[in-house]
This record gives structure tokens, sequence and C-alpha cells, in this order.
């Protein structure tokens, strides 16, 4: 039996079954974890689990211990890739409450990119309360400072089945990994490699959703980028290799001497909600923004010219990180004497204080959890 997409009955008021582990992690364990979590390695004690299939729809709504997943051999997404995710943050403020940053936007995508995969689509306001049940339990896993908890939902295609088609059954599930503040002492600026023999999206493709599949295939690239003493990889468009697209998990920003900036269309990359939100305070403070297309050999002149001040990515994980350094097969650059900009750090502290709840939210981008 095939999925029927708009078969989502009953959906919008599901209940979370909370079921608290009986085995949380000691508050001093957990007090050690939270000291140095680097990156997606610790996890909290729960997770959110809501499951599809087409006489139930979405079903079984539980708040539970976070455990394995048992999954037979011939489970689809094993074979066929059919993954969609999403990342976004939980932030303590000052007050010791909790915010999200955007989770309307965040589900908005996850359901275009269920969509495009010819998944079940969830619906919005059930992608929103598994995150905000997830958060409530594990309060305690929220990091103070510079830190935050990082949210992950994820769907997978569930039934066993080895015909290739559009999965009947999904499993949506959202886990929490507490991290750290990206960067210690502030953004150290990255050096960016230019891939010329890998491309990341084409039109008509994938490149506009988050799909595990992207990933799995822009590795080979970031490979490329560490063999050649890079940080991260930048991809061309896919037809004419010479226009700008984005990182393999963020993206760019072009800052020029006029003040205004650039950043590359939609159309084959993943549209950011970091990335939409600078546009949106950049032209409320009367800054010039142009979604259009930049050419690497067009980057590389005005770097030289004086004309390009600044560089920097985007994204959930790092909010800015400024670009210090291009490499590529044809010769090197470096953007701003290879320093962190006060354009890309503006936008940095911005963004971060309206997350934290420490400025004022014009644009109710956030939304208190606790
Ligand atoms: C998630 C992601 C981004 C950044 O999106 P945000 O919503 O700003 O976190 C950029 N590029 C790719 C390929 C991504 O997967």
């Amino acid at each position: 039996m095939g999925v029927s997409l708009d078969t989502i009955d009953g959906a919008m008021t599901l209940k979370f079954d909370v079921q608290p582990t009986a085995n949380p992690t000691p508050p001093t364990a957990r007090t050690e974890k939270l000291a140095n979590p680097g990156f997606g390695r610790v996890f909290t004690d729960h997770m959110a689990v809501v499951r599809y299939n087409p006489a139930k729809g979405w079903h079984g709504a539980r708040v539970e211990s976070r455990a394995s997943f048992s999954l037979d051999p011939a489970t689809a997404v094993l074979h066929y890739a059919q993954e969609i995710f999403e990342g976004l943050k939980a932030y303590k403020r000052d007050d010791g409450g909790v915010n999200l940053f955007r989770p309307d936007a965040n589900a908005r995508r996850f359901r275009n990119s269920a969509e495009r995969m010819a998944m079940a689509p969830l619906p919005e306001p059930v992608f929103i309360e598994a995150i905000e049940q997830l958060v409530r339990i594990d309060r305690a896993w929220v990091p103070g400072g510079e830190g935050s908890l990082y949210l992950r939902p994820f769907m997978i295609a569930n039934e066993v089945f080895l015909g290739v088609k559009p999965s009947a059954e999904y499993i949506f599930a959202v886990i929490a990994s507490p991290v750290g503040s990206y960067f210690k002492g502030g953004p150290a600026p990255v050096s960016i490699w230019v891939s010329e023999n890998y491309t990341r999206a084409a039109v008509g493709g994938t490149g506009t959703v988050k799909c595990g599949g992207n990933y799995a295939a822009s590795l080979r690239a970031q490979a490329e980028a560490i063999d050649r003493g890079c940080d991260q990889v930048v991809f061309l468009d896919a037809v004419e290799r010479r226009y700008i697209e984005e990182l393999g998990g963020m993206n760019i920003f072009f800052v020029f001497d006029d003040g205004s900036l650039s950043t590359p269309p939609l159309g084959t990359i993943l549209p950011g909600i970091t990335r939409d939100s600078i546009i949106t305070l950049a032209k409320e403070s009367g800054t010039r923004v142009r979604e259009e297309p930049y050419t690497i050999d067009q980057w590389r002149s005005d770097a030289a010219s004086g004309r390009l001040k600044e560089a920097f990515a985007c994204g959930t994980a790092a909010v800015i990180s400024p670009i210090g350094k291009v490499c590529s097969a044809h010769g090197d650059f470096t953007i701003n004497g290879g320093a962190a900009g006060p354009v890309a750090m503006g936008f940095r502290k911005k963004l971060v204080d309206i997350q934290y709840g420490r400025a004022a939210d014009a644009h109710n981008w956030t939304r208190k959890v606790l």
C-alpha cells in the first residue's frame, strides 16, 4: 500500500505519552558531561518518537528513555536512504528559562523535505510539540553560558520491503545533545576549499531539502578539503561550475566595500533559517542585500581589489563563521587579512542576543518553552 500524503487525520491533536526514564543520568555525571560536551557526542536521557502507518496515520506519540531502535535488515531507509532531518537549538535565558529560535520555520522546512522525499509529511504542530516535550523533560541538560541544547528531529522510512517505492511506514524522532560554545574565545576564521571535482546539488535535485543523502554525497569533497589543510568545503553550481553555492552544511554571505551584502539565490541551496534571519536583520537596518549569483573568479578578483571586505558562513550550529582564506586548485587568497570582520561579528552578536533573550525580538522569532 502506498502513502497517502494527505492522510494526516487526527494528527493535529496528538497527545504525547510521557514516560520518564527509570535510569536518569546522576546529576554529578551530568554536570561532568556538560562541562565540556563538544559537539554531537553527549546525549540527554530521553527522546520523542511518533510513528506513521497508512491505517493509523501519525500515532503512538511518546517521550521515553533514549534507546536504540531495532530495525529489520530489510528496512527501507537502510537501502534507499529515505531520510530527512532538522537542526535547531534551545538556549538558556539569564532568568533560567529556555528559548527555541524559529521552530516554526524548521517545522515547515521539515514538511517540505518530507514532500520532496515522498515521505509522510508531519503536521507542524506535532513537530513543535515533540521538541517542546523533550526540552521540558530534559531541561537539566540545557547548558548555561554560551552553550545550548542542539535538537535533532529526524524521520526514517521504516517499511520492511526491498522494492523501490515510497515507504508506507515512518518513524519520526527527536534526540537532544548539549553543545558548548562552537568557538572557544570567539569565532576563529575558517579556511575553505573550493570543490571543483564534486558538486552538491543540481536543479530539480534534493539540494533544497535536508536529507541525509546530501551529506553522504558531500563527504568526499569535505575529506578533500581536510586533505588540502582546509576546514570546510565550498561547492560550485553543477552546470557551469562557476557560481558559489554553499558550504557542506552552511550558507554563505559576501560583504562589499559599499556596505552591501550578497548571498547566493535560493534554487539549489538549502534555505537556511540563519540565512533568512540575517537577510531580515540586514534589510531592517538599511543594509542592501542582493540574492544573486556570484562566481569564484569574481570572488577572487574582488578579494584582490579590496571591493570584497568580508565573507562568512552561517548556520544553526556555528551561527556565523568568518571565512579567512579560500584555497583552490587555481591558487589561494585571503579575506580581510584572514581575520574575523566587524560585519560578520555584528550579525553574530545580534542573532545570539535574540536567541538567548538578551535583545528585543521584533519578529517573534523566539518561543519560550520554559
Ligand atoms: C542545515 C543546513 C544549512 C543551514 O541551515 P540553518 O537553518 O541556518 O541551520 C545550510 N546548508 C545546508 C546544506 C544545511 O543542511
